[in-house]
């Protein structure tokens, strides 16, 4: 049986105020049932504060895409875009076909899933494909965040597609240096070796006084050892800076976070050549989230390139095929990108799309 002893209470009642002020909630629109979302954050929150200069990471007013999650219900599995108006609760037909499509689904876990659960709610209740592939890339955003973090970005945080380019070439040649040496490393290893000789000064001491002095002298060495802790303990948060804990984990997120596959793979297999199983575990969990990001690019690409063939006015058509054609670019699939893109273009030659359809034709 469980205790609720008062620091259990004082627990419960901090948890609950947490979630107060970072959820938002709602009734699912099937069952009525309540819906919860942890609060919006930055897409790639785990790894910075900015955008990773992905065209499609920031829309026209400049927020961030992936900022707003999707509720989900733990009752019935659906799932509903966070940031947009909820539907009403459904008709009871609506509400019973759902469900039946929903059945037996167990609610979403991460943001990822949530937001392709939507994408699929969204189709079930009819949505166009366009609008269907928007939540579909919203999920693979999710994903590519899962990528990119938690973990040392190395300073790789660019707003813009040159600064990504310039950062990622600044971190490649650090790499291929062997990395730099943090310069409070060797700051914090002189202050090691100073107070190693101040702790053996003190030690040579100690046979030869006695009283108050002995006293003073036991305290001082007490000191020393308070000061070695300290001067350890800074000495392991260097360890983690990307240079002891591996540059090239750091160059395999930042390009996927650019949308490379080749030099992400290229730059996880440097890191194996040279810490073994020490990164094995962070590249595992880079690789999965990042084919559960080509996964989800791969299934809105279909939805827009659908929604392309049926769109009357050029700027719409284009911008659906630059869509598509990114999340093929992304994916490492170069020849359907270009193709794509091209295609874009011809639809809106002198319109914005074509512009960006080209930049990304560059990359
Ligand atoms: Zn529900």
């Amino acid at each position: 049986m469980a205790v609720r002893g008062p620091g259990r209470l004082t627990c419960a009642a901090v948890t609950a105020l947490t979630l107060a002020a970072s959820a938002r909630a709602a009734e699912c629109p099937v069952d009525g049932a309540r819906l919860t979302a942890p609060a919006p954050r930055a897409w790639n929150a785990g790894a910075g504060v900015d955008s990773d200069g992905c065209t499609w990471s920031i829309t026209a007013q400049g927020r961030r895409v992936a900022d707003s999650d999707a509720l989900a219900c733990p009752r019935c599995g659906a799932a509903f875009a966070a940031d947009g108006p909820l539907p009403g609760r459904l008709p009871p037909d609506a509400a019973a076909s759902l469900l039946a499509a929903l059945a037996g689904a167990a609610p979403p876990e991460s943001a990822a899933r949530r937001l392709e659960r939507a994408a699929e709610v969204r189709a079930a209740l009819g949505a166009g494909a366009a609008e269907v592939g928007a939540l579909l890339l919203r999920a693979a955003w999710a994903a590519r965040a899962q990528a990119a973090g938690p973990g040392p970005d190395g300073g790789y945080r660019p707003r813009t597609v040159p600064q990504a380019r310039e950062q990622l070439r600044v971190l490649e040649e650090r790499a291929r240096r062997g990395g730099d040496q943090d310069p409070a490393a060797s700051h914090l290893e002189a202050a090691a070796g100073d107070l190693d000789l101040l702790r053996r000064a003190l030690d040579g001491l100690l046979p030869a006084v006695g009283g108050p002095d002995l006293i003073a002298v036991v305290r001082a060495r007490q000191l020393v050892g308070l000061v070695e802790r300290r001067v350890l303990e800074a000495q392991a948060h260097l360890a983690v800076t990307p240079s002891e804990a591996g540059l090239e984990l750091v160059l395999a997120r930042a390009w996927a976070r650019f949308g490379d596959p080749e030099r992400r793979e290229r730059w996880l297999e440097a890191a194996r050549a040279r810490h073994g199983e020490a990164v094995a575990a962070e590249a595992a969990r880079l690789r999965a989230a990042c084919a559960e990001e080509a996964r989800l690019l791969a299934a809105a690409r279909a939805r827009f390139e659908q929604a392309a063939a049926r769109a009357d006015a050029p700027s719409e058509r284009a911008r659906l095929l630059v869509l598509a054609g990114d999340a093929a670019r992304r994916v490492g699939d170069a020849e359907a990108a270009r193709r794509l893109l091209g295609q874009a273009i011809e639809a809106d030659p002198d319109g914005r799309l074509a512009d960006v359809a080209r930049a990304l034709l560059e990359r």
